[in-house]
């Protein structure tokens, strides 16, 4: 017997997969086999964000979290995913300066930065007009191996099945069944096509298109994570990527001129070398954000016996460990979900 069927092998899928597997349930996952915004997605974990530099919510919480189970994932799978590097936030205006100099004498924020540096304190061939920002606990994730290694794990466990999952094929009644699989529920972690799910696509999504580039250049960068608007990713000596685009109106997943002209230009502005990069790669994928900006996660009002573990937005990487476990405490345990992203809060109001 199947306990959990769970469509989508993106992050959310895959890691709340690796989860109930881990807590003895019986698993299988879905999935087409086509590219998904986990393994576009450049990964990367930023606990300090914004033009105010605010810390994310619940960063303290969900930060440990993500390490431990990436760092989990690294020994099963003998090799690392996750990638800690610091982050060089450069300014883009005195406020920017101002505002991080507040956050910088601030204790909350002490275990988030390094340090601080005025106008035109040099960093290579870096522009920094209005100074920057060093950022510590900053990293990456590299999702396309986590994903591949956890498709191969899932595999060998017979828990994987690829196939274009029709909702027109599932039978609520009288038990639950897709195709010759009874299982207890259905948790859907399509990423942005829930929104034409029958039964979530009443959730205010809000989905946004992102493109990103890999480059090769010449040029001597400093080995940290570059952030300016937009971020860099330095790959090794001569290959980056940077990104990413936000377009909440065009939803499909074409790359396009604009997307990457935008992104060169951003880069040609804190170092005029880069323009000599050559573009080797160039991605388009849909990240699915939320209208609260929180995670959609829970049951179904009606049908208990379908779920959701979805709307991660932006920060899938930091935000699916902590939700997973959380979500599998409240699947086996019956523990409480959080307020913040229990979709209850769209059927049921105080
Ligand atoms: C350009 C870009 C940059 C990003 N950068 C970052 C970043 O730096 N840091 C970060 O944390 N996050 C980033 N993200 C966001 C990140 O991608 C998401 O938070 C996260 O990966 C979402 O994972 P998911 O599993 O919900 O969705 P997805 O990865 O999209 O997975 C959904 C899966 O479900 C499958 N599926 C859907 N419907 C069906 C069906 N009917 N039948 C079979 N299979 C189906 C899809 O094929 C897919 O494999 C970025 C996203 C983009 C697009």
């Amino acid at each position: 017997m199947i306990d959990y069927l769970i469509i989508g092998q993106g992050l959310a899928g895959s890691l709340l997969a690796w989860e109930l597997i881990q807590r003895g349930c019986k698993v299988v996952i879905v999935d087409n086999g086509r590219e998904n915004a986990s393994q576009v997605a450049a990964g990367l974990i930023n606990p300090i964000t914004g033009m105010r530099f605010v810390k994310s919510a619940d960063v303290d919480t969900f930060l440990p979290a993500a390490k431990q189970l990436y760092s989990q994932l690294a020994d099963f799978f003998q090799q690392e995913f996750y990638i800690e590097k610091p982050m060089l936030r450069i300014f883009r205006s005195e406020s920017e300066l101002k505002n991080a100099g507040k956050r910088f004498n601030s204790p909350d924020y002490q275990a988030y930065l390094t340090d601080i540096q005025p106008p035109d304190k040099n960093i290579g061939i870096l522009v920094t007009p209005f100074g920057f920002l060093e950022q510590k606990q900053t990293g990456y994730l590299l999702t396309r191996p986590l994903l591949s290694c956890l498709k191969a794990f899932f595999i060998a466990q017979n828990s994987y099945r690829q196939a274009d999952f029709d909702y027109r094929d599932i039978q609520l009644q009288p038990s639950l069944r897709w195709q010759d699989i009874y299982p207890k529920h259905i948790i859907f972690c399509e990423g942005y096509k829930a929104t034409q799910n029958p039964w979530f696509s009443w959730l205010p999504f809000q989905p946004v298109k992102g493109e990103i580039l890999t480059l090769e250049h010449q040029t001597e960068l400093p080995d940290k994570i570059l952030n300016y608007g937009n971020w860099l990713i330095p790959l090794n000596d001569h290959r980056i990527r940077i990104g990413a685009t936000f377009d909440r109106g065009n939803l499909n997943i074409q790359t396009t001129e604009r997307g990457k002209n935008d992104l060169l230009h951003a880069l040609s502005q804190i170092s005029p070398d880069l323009s000599d990069a050559t573009v080797i790669n160039h991605q388009a994928n849909i990240r699915p954000c939320t209208q609260d900006r929180q995670p959609f996660i829970g049951l179904h009002p009606q049908h208990k016996q379908l779920a959701i573990f979805n709307g991660f937005g932006a920060k899938g990487s930091l935000q699916i460990p902590w939700h997973g476990r959380h979500f599998t405490d409240a699947l086996l345990n019956g523990a409480p979900l959080s307020q913040a992203c229990n979709i209850q809060r769209y059927y049921e109001k105080p």
